[in-house]
């Protein structure tokens, strides 16, 4: 299983990282060709402007839309995946839209199947708008939707990479598995 980061700015390392300790194939990804081959695909949080910006510059942005495997999104990774950017998540987020006070904090979550909370660190993180009809939550804050799924995407509103735990990270692996499964 060989998976991609694209590592155009933000997080990039801390998935690399993450992936490698469970044992898993990773690769930054910089240029559309380096997609060909990959069972799977992060976008890491950063910084969501200057992500699409730099995305449109190397023509990662049709690249990414013509991509086919899973794709896990986190932070700035969610807001590049919605509707009103790539369009490929079935989602609308507002960026940057907890409070001044709370812009950054963390929070033990609710995982959907699993008993034990999950650490969420959330960086001025967006805020999930609207859902579509076949988006999935898995994961939920104070009521509100912060992990989610929609077919072969995967998407956090925090940084599942720098609270050392891979739970989010091996549901990943577990939908990148299934997909190949079923191209198989
Ligand atoms: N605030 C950033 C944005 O709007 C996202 C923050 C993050 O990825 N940590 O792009």
């Amino acid at each position: 299983m060989k998976i991609g980061v694209l590592a155009v700015q933000g997080n990039f390392r801390e998935h690399v990282a993450m992936l490698r300790q469970l044992g898993v194939e990773a690769v930054e990804v910089r240029k559309p060709g380096e997609l060909d081959g990959l069972d799977g695909l992060i976008i890491p949080g950063g910084e969501s402007t200057t992500f699409t910006r730099l995305m449109r510059l190397y023509g990662l942005d049709e690249a990414v839309r013509r991509f086919t495997g899973p794709v896990l999104g986190t932070c700035a990774g969610m807001i590049v995946l919605d509707r009103e950017h790539l369009g490929l998540v079935d989602l609308v987020v507002d960026r940057n839209a907890y409070g001044r006070q709370v812009a950054s904090f963390e929070a033990d979550l609710l995982l959907e199947g699993d008993p034990l909370p999950l650490r969420g660190v959330f960086i001025r993180a967006p805020r999930v708008r609207e859902v579509g009809p076949e988006v999935e939550v898995l994961a939920e804050h104070e009521g509100e939707p912060v992990l989610l799924r929609h077919g072969r995407f995967l998407v956090a509103s925090f940084h599942p990479e720098l609270a050392n735990d891979p739970r989010v990270h091996e549901r990943f692996l577990d939908l990148v598995r299934e997909e190949s499964h079923v191209g198989a």
